[in-house]
């Protein structure tokens, strides 16, 4: 095809591209735009023309990675084109200096300038949302518009290893799809945190992980155990149990005693024997993403039916630090640790913790537990410190 000509398809696109009527919703970028292939100047034949005909006119090409796209400077000088017969317009150097195996093998070393008339054209097995997804990344570009399933990106990260590309490499934090494989945990977070193990990315795989808790254990399957392997299957498991150990031992300690000045040690026992029964009702319900709301619906009404203010202050002050303790236990795999002070007037507190939603909620209850109803815009929060300790899970 000559340069002209793909100049008229790539304005065709540009144009398309362009309308956008703003009374519409936005709608979920196309991959791929439909140009009419030019056809040979032939005398016009009104019976000749068929949809079939119509329909073998018409090619599917990328719209981002087109003849005279903007990816790179240069012109493209390699077509690929997939499965489902999309082509795709790549520069042979970004390919083969992310790869290396020559893009698998098909691709000389050596630039391809030197090549003239149209470049040459590779077939891929992939389809092009997989395809799409490999040369984003190879491009340090974002796919996320297109919005690829997690399976599709999952084929994706599958198939950069056969083209010779360090999937490691182009996970690392920050990256684009590092990113993008991290929003999706929140939608499909064992398959996403399976993955981040079968590569050892551990950031990736504790940031899956916050959204595991409420994974149930028992419909793992062989493939995904098998996937992640040993040591994270292992960290997994432990994930779950260790909450719920955690969440047995911190119930285990009934509202302390107080001196017999407002009641006697009958409704003081009572008090206990109450809580130890709501203790083994929650014990057996335990789930490792029990909310921190479940457990004080559980515990206040215990207060219902006591006389003794006392017994009653003592009580609500345990299940406060009960909740605060629950929401400092680890949430992830591995956490990021942090240090933050707070700062009213004079005064300042440190806070530790394991996760920003327990230091959230420490800070508030703390907040207001020293300037009931006050006014808190005099309150100065400062982060001191967050590690990262990538060996500490258990
Ligand atoms: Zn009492």
């Amino acid at each position: 095809m000559q340069s002209a000509q793909w100049d008229s398809i790539v304005r065709y696109i540009t144009e398309e591209l362009s309308v956008s009527p703003p009374e519409r919703p936005p709608e979920r970028p196309k991959l791929t735009a439909s140009v009419s292939q030019p056809l040979p100047i032939t005398p016009p034949d009104s019976n000749a023309h068929t949809p079939q005909d119509e329909q073998r006119d018409v090619v599917s090409v990328s719209v981002i990675f087109y003849p005279g796209s903007t990816p790179d400077s240069l012109p493209s000088d390699l077509a690929l084109l997939t499965s489902d017969d999309v082509f795709f317009y790549v520069h042979s150097d970004k390919l083969l200096a992310a790869s290396d195996n020559g893009f698998n093998m098909m691709l000389p070393r050596g630039s391809m300038q030197g090549l003239t008339g149209d470049p040459p054209l590779l077939f891929v097995p992939e389809d092009s949302m997989v395809l799409n997804i490999i040369l984003h990344t190879i491009y340090n570009m974002s796919a996320a518009q297109f919005s690829p399933t997690t399976q599709a990106i999952i084929d994706a990260v599958d198939a950069m290893t056969t083209y010779g590309i360090p999937a490691k490499t182009y996970i690392a934090p920050s990256t684009p799809l590092y990113l993008h494989l991290l929003a999706n945990a929140a939608i499909n977070p064992i398959e996403v945190y399976a993955l981040a193990a079968s590569l050892d990315i551990v950031e990736l795989a504790v940031g899956a992980s916050a959204h595991l808790l409420s994974y149930p254990l028992s419909s793992l399957t062989d493939e995904l155990a098998t996937k992640m392997g040993a040591i994270y299957l292992k960290r997994l498991v432990f994930f779950h149990l260790g909450r719920c150990e955690a969440l047995k031992r911190l119930l285990l300690p009934p509202p302390p005693f107080h001196p017999h000045t407002t009641c006697g040690s009958a409704e003081q026992t009572t008090l206990r024997r109450a809580w130890a029964l709501a203790s083994a009702y929650l014990t057996w319900e335990t789930r490792p993403d029990l909310s921190t709301s479940a457990i004080e619906t559980a515990l206040y009404p215990l207060g219902d039916h006591l006389a003794c203010k006392e017994c009653r202050r003592l009580l609500k002050e345990r299940i406060g630090d009960l909740v605060v303790q629950w929401a400092q236990v680890k949430r992830k795999t591995t956490c990021r640790s942090w240090l933050i002070r707070v700062r009213v007037g004079r005064g300042k507190v440190n806070f530790r913790g394991c996760c920003t939603s327990s230091a959230e909620l420490a800070i508030t209850r703390w907040a207001c537990s020293v300037l009931p109803g006050g006014n808190r815009r005099h309150i100065v929060v400062e982060l001191i410190s967050t590690s990262f300790p990538a060996a500490s899970d258990r």
